[in-house]
């Protein structure tokens, strides 16, 4: 039912404030507009100011009406739902993307299936508000950009959204970003008192995951990760120099490192509280990172600021913007940045290691582990038998399941065959196959050079 907002009438000229906020439809109108005191502008010998209508009044009101309608919260969330397409929020961010131009045309088109460590669940990603006073060159929302759809939701009124959709099951997460308006102080205030709502009077206690805005306070941090399991600052780029070519705006090392070196504080100094995890994303391709750039940064997240995820989304052009002219970045970039940052976050890989080419990328054609072991152990394969965890990770097809399976199970007797290590839950030990030994024997396969 549409929300009216307004009334004209050739008789009657009547501004229903107290109709403002009243769901109800076109032909409930006229009864309403009989037994509800409303004010109305004197007209002579028709209504006195200030009158108040009963079913005895005398009045004619219906030459023409204009009505205009507001949306109610979920089609506002309906329509906000694009815009956090692109911003990954779970373990599997490509499975979350949908193609682009993407217009959703239902409320359960919002839910989006995000993997969390809660496990896989439909989550609720949205935007407290689509408009922004920033202009960053790649980002559909810049200040400024007449093809993007300003929505704006109070923390009531979005608690209350949310609320309904997870009472009736239909989401069981929310992720919550926000464009930046009146400051990043102001916009992160309305997203904290929007998860207060959702966890004290809503009594919610699931997943929520929320974005930081860049150069918040110190107090505001810490209280957004009280509130949620994970939250993103975004760096959006591996340098300040890189970054004032994407977001002249921003300010790399004050007000987006910081935020994490104040996120791994937090964590020191409140040891014992249960406080949300640090991501980040970057975007990849558009204004000439590396990445050697990126993953070197990475590298240093993951050891020194206690950083749980990297995220590389490749850059896409947006019309109306100052780089929709530059190409898209090829997703496989993307996906080699994934495997090589695992790398250095589970398979204890420093950056050094990592086959970079001479202009600072990585092939695209081969999955790094394999573009290492192809260069250091076709010709000095690892021996199954006794190489140390270390050495094992440094094998295509085999991770830190797989090795520790390996380092028990060679206590209870020897591995000569790929069969035995697929008994080891090894899926695919053809891919280790030209790398390793197998008690003293190479074994001989064949192998797709490009998986
Ligand atoms: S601050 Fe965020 S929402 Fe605003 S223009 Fe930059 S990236 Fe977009």
């Amino acid at each position: 039912m549409p929300r009216l907002a307004g009334v004209q009438s050739g008789l009657l000229y009547s501004n229903l404030l107290c109709l403002a906020s009243i769901n109800t439809d076109l032909t409930q109108f006229s009864k309403l507009l009989c037994s509800l005191p409303v004010y109305s502008r004197k007209v002579p010998g028709e209504l006195p100011f200030n009158s108040v209508l009963t079913g005895r009044t005398p009045v004619l009101y219906t030459t023409y009406m204009l009505v205009q309608t507001l949306p109610d919260t979920m089609t506002k969330l309906t329509q906000v739902s694009d815009a956090t397409a692109y911003e990954p929020a779970g373990d599997q961010p490509q499975n979350e993307r949908r193609r682009a131009p993407y217009q959703s045309q239902s409320l359960a088109e919002c839910i989006t299936n995000v993997s969390t460590p809660k496990g896989q669940l439909p989550i609720l990603k949205t935007m407290l508000t689509t408009a922004c006073e920033r202009n960053c060159y790649y980002c559909p929302f810049r200040a400024g950009r007449s093809k993007t759809k300003r929505i704006t939701f109070g923390p009531d009124e979005l608690a209350r959204g949310f609320d309904t959709l997870q009472s009736t099951g239909q989401a069981q997460g929310l992720f919550l970003s926000s464009g930046i308006i009146k400051g990043s102080v102001t916009t992160q205030d309305k997203i904290i008192d929007t998860v207060e709502i959702i966890r004290n009077r809503y009594s919610y206690l699931g997943y929520v995951h929320l974005k930081i805005m860049p150069g918040i306070e110190y107090d505001q941090l810490y209280r957004a990760m009280q509130l949620a399991d994970r939250v993103s600052v975004n760096l959006e780029a591996p340098t300040q120099e890189r970054l004032s070519a994407l977001a002249p705006k921003k300010d790399f090392m004050g007000e987006l490192l910081k935020m994490l070196q104040w996120a791994e504080a937090l964590r020191r100094e409140h040891p014992y509280e249960k406080l949300a995890r640090t991501v980040t994303q970057f975007v990849v391709g558009a204004v000439g990172d590396t990445d050697l750039e990126l993953l070197s940064l990475s590298s240093r997240l993951y050891q020194q600021m206690g950083l749980t995820r990297a995220y590389y989304s490749g850059f896409s052009p947006v019309v109306q913007t100052p780089l929709e002219d530059v190409p898209p970045t090829d997703p496989l970039r993307e996906h080699r940045l994934y495997q090589a940052s695992f790398l250095l976050r589970d398979y204890g890989w420093r950056v050094e290691d990592l086959p970079f080419m001479m202009d600072g990328n990585l092939e695209l054609e081969l999955d790094p582990k394999r573009a290492w072991a192809e260069l250091h152990l076709r010709s000095a394969p690892v021996e199954i038998m006794t190489a140390s965890r270390e050495q094992l990770l440094r094998v295509p097809g085999i991770g830190p399941v797989g090795a520790d399976a390996i380092l028990s199970a060679r206590l209870r007797g020897r591995l000569t065959e790929l069969a035995h290590l697929r008994k080891l839950n090894i899926h695919a030990p053809e891919k280790a196959a030209p790398y390793i030994l197998l008690d003293g024997h190479r074994t001989a396969t064949q192998m797709d050079l490009f998986t």
